[in-house]
């Protein structure tokens, strides 16, 4: 049995895929080749967005802060939607885990997991990306709602209480 790969497209035997129970055929989409070196390309990267990826979180939410509205580039950065501290390695870096937000915004959220922002997160991403901990505490909603005010913006801070 062989299978294409969606990032090389060449057609590999299924025994150069490595193994993902989450997906349909029971494989990861990429090859084993094309997943080490996007895995070596993260690590690389200090974990942070690439090029490509920031390109994508612009295009989808635009050139401006998601928070306060602030539209001067020189000020706009990428940021994550849930904060790396509670992600596993080189999990957190991914499109679906980014957005636009100025310099002042994202120092004040700085590290914060904010609840209105879980829901932006696909499922499926959100439960492959966190720790197993606060992906239980909050698909449980076992935590603590603090209200958090950023630049104006009223939003409910997460406070996971881990054993
Ligand atoms: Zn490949
Ligand atoms: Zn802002």
């Amino acid at each position: 049995m062989s299978k294409k790969c969606s990032k090389c497209k060449k057609n590999k035997s299924v025994t150069e895929f490595h193994k993902n129970k989450a997906r349909k055929d029971g494989l990861e989409g990429y090859c084993i080749v094309c997943a080490c070196e996007r895995k070596k390309k993260r690590r690389e990267n200090g974990g942070d967005f690439t090029l490509k990826q920031k390109e994508a979180a612009f295009k989808r939410f635009g050139h401006f802060c998601q928070i306060c509205g602030n539209y001067d580039r020189n000020k706009l950065q990428v940021d994550h939607l849930m904060p790396q501290i509670i992600c596993n390695p080189n999990t957190a870096s991914v499109e679906a885990n980014a957005w636009v937000l100025c310099v002042s915004c994202n120092r004040i959220k700085d590290k914060r997991i904010i609840l209105e922002l879980i829901a932006k997160v696909p499922r499926n991403t959100l439960r492959g990306m966190l720790v197993q901990e606060y992906a239980d505490a909050i698909v449980k909603g076992l935590f603590e709602k603090v209200p958090v005010t950023i630049n104006g913006a009223q939003f409910t801070e997460v406070k996971v209480k881990i054993n």
